[in-house]
């Protein structure tokens, strides 16, 4: 796609989810907006890939009710359709073995799980974002095997498994999100993509895909323009980047002195490995969810609260947290993930219909841990050396976590704009 002029109020770098919200809260206060993906397709890691009709996310995608993503979703006419992850019984993986909530555990054991979370929603999480999970279930919890079951529940609201500095209070308020609905999107997320897309045209935005950002022209402490991979050159007054720490410090010349350049130091990526099934059918129904409590993994089945396919296969996601290691043996990954299969659904093999493993993906940019009490390592969109130039994504702000940390900031970004443009 080609733009026509060389112009604007404002440059967005990123075609994700985060670019997109930005674009559609500016174009829509009348700014003229361009977009820059650098990839051919929007959508960056919210990206829905279609294999032999089974429609996968990259990796197993929700969105907590409450959330900033729904809340701007809503807003900006982009709700959309989903089903809520189906609240069956909880699984732990132990030594290999099945431990089932509440059959396999004591009573004593089981008591102590209800009530805490029971309790849940009622946790002061302020006062305590500054403690680590470790900490504060080391004070608040009695039985060890409720504490890795409590561990492995963190693990799956924040994607951080290093409860030495994963941040209690931020973590605890994920849960308190997850508490009110875990909703999947119908068709995946990639719908999401599109309905940002067509309300960013709509509103006059100018969308560019595969031309990314090489460079973004500052000059005297103001943004002047972007300089674009192919060597255009467009005249902006101020520029969303709603890429990662690492990119903009990439784009900005003598970043390593500002304080983008800290924040990268600062941040502390996530890592996961995928596995993403479509079967014909699910040979154990009645087996959800389950979480490793001794290994970090994932299993859910995101079939049935919606629809992933147009020929009725359904989609299950296995998932190995890897934190910020993206070094893992690629092979001893997969092989721990179909292990995991191998336990939960035994026969899955001969029900495949499509089948994507994705090692060492990035999940996040930011583990939310006690260091910047819960929050990202920039503390809002503004970057104060430069005028003009802003940030928005997983890694800005104190608010949610990956997608909706990444549209909150999308929307805090933007309102800078136009407050800058006054
Ligand atoms: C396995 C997995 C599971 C996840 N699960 C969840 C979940 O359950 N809930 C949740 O909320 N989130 C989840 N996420 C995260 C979620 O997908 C992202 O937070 C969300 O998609 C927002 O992304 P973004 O737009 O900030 O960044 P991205 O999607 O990374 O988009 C950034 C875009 O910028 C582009 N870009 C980079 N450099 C340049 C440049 N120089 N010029 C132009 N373009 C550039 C990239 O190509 C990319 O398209 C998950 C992610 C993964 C991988």
């Amino acid at each position: 796609m080609t733009f026509e002029k060389n112009n604007y109020d404002a440059a967005v770098i990123g075609g994700g989810l985060t670019g997109l919200t930005a674009a559609v809260y500016l174009a829509r206060a009348g700014k003229s907006v361009i977009v820059f993906e650098k990839e051919s397709r929007l959508g960056g890691l919210a990206q829905t890939a279609k294999m032999n009709g089974a429609l996968f996310n990259l990796g197993p995608h929700a969105m907590y009710e409450g959330g900033a993503a729904l809340r701007i979703l809503s807003e900006l006419g982009c709700l959309p359709k989903g089903g809520y992850a189906i609240k069956g019984s909880m699984i732990g993986i132990m030594q290999r073995k099945i431990v089932e909530l509440p059959n396999d555990v004591t009573t004593d054991e089981n008591k102590e799980w209800s009530s805490l979370m029971g309790g849940l929603s009622q946790i002061e999480t302020e006062s305590i974002r500054s403690i680590s999970v470790e900490e504060w279930a080391n004070k608040n919890i009695r039985h060890e095997r409720v504490r890795l079951f409590f561990h492995a529940m963190c693990r799956q609201w924040s994607y951080c498994g290093d409860m030495s500095v994963l941040s209690a209070g931020f973590v605890i308020q994920q849960g308190q999100l997850a508490g009110k609905g875990v909703r999947y999107v119908e068709g995946g997320w990639q719908t999401v993509v599109d309905d940002l897309r067509d309300a960013a045209a709509k509103a006059g935005a100018d969308i560019v895909v595969g031309n990314g950002a090489r460079q973004i022209l500052i000059e005297n402490g103001r943004v002047q323009g972007v300089k674009l991979s192919d060597g255009a050159e467009i005249k902006v007054s101020s520029v969303i980047s709603a890429t990662g720490p690492h990119e903009v410090c990439r784009l900005v010349q003598g970043a390593g002195g500002m304080s983008i350049g800290r924040w990268k130091e600062e941040s502390q990526p996530l890592y996961a490995a995928c596995l993403d099934v479509a079967l014909k059918q699910f040979p154990y129904p009645e087996r959800v969810f389950a979480l490793g409590l001794d290994e970090p993994l994932y299993f859910s089945k995101h079939s049935g609260p919606v629809t992933l396919s147009d020929n009725g296969a359904l989609v299950l996601h296995a998932m190995r947290y890897n934190d910020n290691d993206n070094l893992r043996d690629a092979r001893v990954d997969e092989k721990s993930l179909t292990d995991l299969l191998d336990l939960l659904e035994p026969g899955w093999e001969k029900e495949v219909v499509a089948m994507r493993f994705s090692p060492n993906v990035l999940v996040g940019h930011d583990s939310r841990t006690i260091r910047h009490n819960g929050a990202g390592p920039a503390p809002s969109p503004v970057v104060p050396e430069v005028a003009g130039l802003y940030v928005a994504g997983d890694w800005v702000g104190a608010e949610g976590r990956l997608a909706d940390a990444g549209m909150a900031s999308a929307k805090q970004a933007a309102e800078e704009v136009l407050r800058y443009a006054k």
